[in-house]
């Protein structure tokens, strides 16, 4: 599981998670809302080392992420990430963008990672686009190629960071087909999103974030039945 405790981070002077208490058991679907600017995306930073903490602590699988001595790249290999917008290799084919980790990082033979790069393009529905360079794929394909480099690792945990926001609309909903799917097979994950439909059916609990501060976090229900928090209730107001 993924245990956050006191996190604080700052970027000089400015407070930006503050005091954030969450725990993320195996198999959960956690959504994290809230307006931009609210820490959301420094929350999964910190979760996968990519930044640096000034109190608390993130613990994986026992393993404290911001601790001397814990061997990051390792640990990574657990935490698949997926962002708003994903640049892959535009000189590999979708098959080599998905085999190039397994082969670099995990150590894996070409044919092996070949292997396992087919199967995850297969996974995310794009079975008929391995030999097809980025270029030649729709902005929700891409996303779904992304999806697929990060499962070729086998990770433990699925980071997204707004996976759907820089997609035209009609490009959205294959994305968040394969999350929900992915949610189904009973990967945990946590989703940085704008998408109140996903977060709402797919979520075990939704996170609101205000300024740093997680502000209400609880089924999906209650967060979008009966928010507690002002904030939360605003918020709402505002996307709906
Ligand atoms: P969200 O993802 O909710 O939109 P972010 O986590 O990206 O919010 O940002 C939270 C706050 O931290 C914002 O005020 C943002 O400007 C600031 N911030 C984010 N990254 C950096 C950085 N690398 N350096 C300085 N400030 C940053
Ligand atoms: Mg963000």
């Amino acid at each position: 599981m993924i245990e956050i405790h006191d996190l604080h981070k700052y970027f000089g002077s400015l407070h930006v998670l503050k005091g954030i208490d969450l725990n993320v058991e195996k198999g959960e679907v956690l959504s994290v809302i809230g307006a931009s600017g609210s820490g959301k995306s420094t929350l999964l930073y910190c979760i996968n080392g990519l930044e640096p903490v000034q109190q608390g602590k993130v613990v994986v699988d026992g393993t404290d992420v911001h601790a001397k001595g814990t061997d990051i790249n390792k640990l990574r290999q657990q935490l698949g990430m997926v962002f708003q917008q994903w640049n892959s290799f535009p000189h590999l084919t979708a098959l080599e963008n998905v085999a190039l980790a397994p082969k670099i990082v995990k150590g894996k033979s070409k044919a092996e990672a070949r292997e396992i790069a087919a199967q995850q393009l297969k996974h995310v529905g794009l079975g008929d686009k391995l030999d097809v360079y980025p270029s030649a794929l729709s902005g929700g394909q891409q996303q779904r190629l992304a999806i697929a480099r990060a499962l070729a690792m086998e990770p433990e945990y699925m980071l997204f960071d707004e996976a759907t926001s820089a997609l035209d609309p009609e490009l959205v909903g294959e994305v968040l087909e394969t999350m929900r799917m992915l949610a189904e097979e009973g990967m945990t994950m946590i989703c940085v999103t704008h998408e109140m439909g996903f977060a709402r059916d797919v979520s075990d609990r939704v996170a609101f974030f205000h300024q740093g501060v997680m502000e209400e976090i609880g089924p999906p229900e209650q967060i979008f039945g009966n928010p507690q928090s002002e904030h939360t209730q605003k918020f709402l107001a505002n996307v709906r």
